[in-house]
Parts: C-alpha cells; sequence; structure tokens
C-alpha cells in the first residue's frame, strides 16, 4: 500500500479491543431502548444542563457505547433527571432510564470509583 507519511494521530483512536463496553451491555440489558438511539442529538439540543454547559446526552450515549468509560463518568453527573430529553426523543428512547443504569452500573462495578 502506498505510504502517505501520516497516520491516524493516538488521540482520535478508538480501541474497541481494550475498552470495556460492560457498562453498555448492563444498559442493554435492562434497557433494551438503548439500542434504538441513533445519536440524533434531539435530547442534547432540549438537555437543561446542556443548555448552560457543556453536557451532551447524545455524546455520552456514544462514549458508554464506544467504552470510554472515564469520560463517561466525568459527565454522568451532570444530568438532573429532569426527563425533558425522554418528550424529544424520536425513537422513544427512555434517556433518563439510561442515565440512572449507567450511575447504577458504576457504583456495582469494582473498577471504577464514582
Ligand atoms: S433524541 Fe433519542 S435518538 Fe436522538 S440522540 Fe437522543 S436518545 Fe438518541
Ligand atoms: S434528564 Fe438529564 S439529559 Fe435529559 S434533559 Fe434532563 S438533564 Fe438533560
Amino acid at each position: 500500500m502506498e505510504k502517505f507519511g501520516f497516520t491516524i494521530s493516538k488521540i482520535r483512536q478508538i480501541d474497541y479491543d481494550s475498552n470495556d463496553r460492560s457498562i453498555a451491555d448492563y444498559i442493554y440489558e435492562r434497557e433494551p431502548s438503548f439500542r434504538l438511539c441513533i445519536e440524533c442529538g434531539g435530547c442534547s439540543a432540549t438537555c437543561t444542563t446542556g443548555n448552560y454547559t457543556n453536557f451532551s446526552l447524545r455524546e455520552l450515549h456514544i462514549l458508554i457505547k464506544r467504552g470510554e468509560n472515564s469520560q463517561v463518568i466525568e459527565n454522568l453527573k451532570k444530568c438532573m433527571l429532569c426527563g425533558k430529553c425522554i418528550l424529544v426523543c424520536p425513537r422513544g428512547v427512555n434517556t433518563r432510564n439510561i442515565v440512572i443504569l449507567a450511575r447504577q452500573a458504576f457504583q456495582k462495578s469494582d473498577s471504577y470509583a464514582i
């Protein structure tokens, strides 16, 4: 293959083999609507927390699915569980329950301090 003298920057790489996706599996098992999310961002657009901080539920979903859990922990506490996002989700995702389950999964896991 032709070498162009550059490669993907390390910070842009996602290593699915080493990422821990047990938090995502925990949620999938208990809240199957998590699989219906198409990452459209409707929830983020309506989120009160997102209006005043850089919190994004859409981004949180992506990070959970990728198993980038240290970034998930950083952001998980910002959600106020108000439920506004549930009202606008076009896919009927039970978004609030996903946040609750993610918190639960981290609390039950020995690998994370939350
Ligand atoms: S509004 Fe629903 S489908 Fe869209 S990103 Fe949020 S949870 Fe996913
Ligand atoms: S439940 Fe959380 S993510 Fe949804 S709108 Fe409220 S603060 Fe935002």
